[in-house]
């Protein structure tokens, strides 16, 4: 891009303008895409159930005991709608999915899959793909288990497939795949059919080579067009690869985010993998959270109708970032962002190399963002020009400020950097 966007009249604007933020000592922080309070009362009446005396589930468990390794069947018959997995082939377990996504990974590294001829940890090297940008804490299980990290475009419908399938048929260290599927973190990206048939068929060297297949979002819907993505266990046995296929879920983003409840989907193969390796560690998970969450949801439809009072709070926030930018930097060709239709994140791309100085002036400014790079494996955008944005926390008065104060460190930004390629 040529810096040469704005005249010498914009610059001073910008500076003068961010001289302004600083005198107002903000302190705003949009670095974590965390629900706001308001989508945490949603689900309050959590806080009172199952209620005294209400203790058995359908099949007559006593939730307070012991036992049930796999979670209550009617809580995963209530997901398996919304995941698309069949019932018996999804677990439901603790709080956390980033906790079972790691210890599915560690598991692996330490007790052979089904089809692996050995464990990954007597591998040379261990490979994962990590389309970018993408999530850092998926990086970050990466990084503690010494899993080299493979960078893979995403297109605006899923990762570049042609260089996927280029990887995973020439590497047998290729073993792993992290994806999210609907609304991605933090592209909004959705999967096509295309996609996920041609991730499902694809041949791998690896024979133990598994997706992470991350559905953080699937029912975090902005715009009441509910989408869909193929179900990828059903493509997977088409294809002939049944167990390829790991689908994680949970409801932190449903109701309480600290005290929800997550869920482990697979093939029959690797969910009694998954099962017999836990049966060691725990007798099973909270039942009555599990109750407490079937009594408050009722079916999948009350899910659904929960995530639209979600939505009603959530699509104004997402109209803001973009009626904001829209209206301070929508000028500045080089600048772009996401319009994401669900998830929790919009992804702001600046000029090349000012990714790291925007979020350097917001942070003096007291705006937080997330460092810049950390959708990346390492911490490194190749072009430092990508800044995640997480609408969902702040009160609406705060986000248009914390708009307001990022828009105005881009065009600083620019301002900058057009005087330094003036100067040269
Ligand atoms: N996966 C993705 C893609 C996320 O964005 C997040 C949270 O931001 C998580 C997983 C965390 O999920 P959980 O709260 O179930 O651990």
């Amino acid at each position: 891009m040529s810096f040469d966007t704005l005249t010498d009249v914009d610059i001073e604007t910008a500076r003068a303008d961010y001289a302004a933020l600083l005198a107002r000592g903000l302190a705003l922080d949009i670095s974590r895409g965390k629900p706001s309070s308001e989508q945490l009362d949603l689900a309050d009446a959590l806080l009172a159930l199952p209620g005294p005396g209400d203790f058995k589930a359908a099949d007559g468990t006593d939730c307070r005991n012991y036992g049930g390794l796999t979670g209550l069947t009617e809580l995963r018959a209530i997901f398996a709608d919304l995941l698309h997995v069949p019932t018996e082939n999804l677990l439901a377990l603790g709080n956390s999915s980033l906790n079972l996504m790691h210890e599915v990974v560690s598991q692996a590294l330490h007790s052979p899959l089904p089809g692996a001829q050995r464990r990954w940890a007597d591998e040379e090297e261990i490979v994962f793909l990590c389309p970018v940008p993408g999530y850092d804490c998926h990086f970050a299980i990466c990084k503690r288990f010494g899993i080299s990290m493979v960078p893979v475009p995403l297109t605006g419908h899923g990762p570049d497939m042609d260089v996927v399938e280029a990887l995973v048929a020439a590497d047998p260290r290729v073993k792993g795949m992290w994806c999210v599927p609907k609304y991605s973190n933090p592209t909004g990206e959705i999967y096509s059919d295309e996609v996920v048939r041609r991730l499902a068929a694809m041949p791998t060297a690896a024979p133990d080579f598994r997706l992470l297949w991350d559905d953080a979002y699937a029912v975090h819907h902005l715009t009441p067009d509910r989408r869909e993505v193929l179900p990828v266990l059903d493509e997977c046995a088409s294809a002939g690869n049944p167990d390829r296929a790991m689908v994680f879920g949970s409801t932190s983003k449903i109701t309480h985010a600290g005290s929800g409840v997550a869920f482990f989907g697979s093939s029959q193969a690797n969910v009694s993998w998954l099962l017999d390796l836990m049966s060691k560690q725990t007798i099973g998970p909270d039942k009555i959270n599990q109750l407490r969450h079937v009594r408050f949801f009722g079916d999948s439809a009350g899910v659904h109708a929960h995530m639209d009072r979600h939505r009603a709070l959530m699509a104004p926030r997402f109209e803001t970032v973009d009626m904001v930018l829209r209206e301070e930097v929508g000028s500045l060709g080089a600048v772009s962002w996401t319009r994401p239709s669900g998830g929790y994140f919009v992804s702001l791309y600046v000029p090349d190399g000012c990714a790291s100085v925007v979020t350097r002036l917001a942070g003096r400014a007291g705006v937080a963002l997330p460092p810049a790079g950390s959708a990346f494996p390492g911490g490194a955008d190749p072009r430092d020009r990508h800044i995640r944005i997480a609408p969902t926390h702040l009160p609406l008065g705060d986000l248009r400020e914390a708009m307001y104060v990022i828009a105005v460190c881009v065009r600083l930004a620019i301002a900058d950097a057009t005087e330094i390629t003036r100067a040269v």
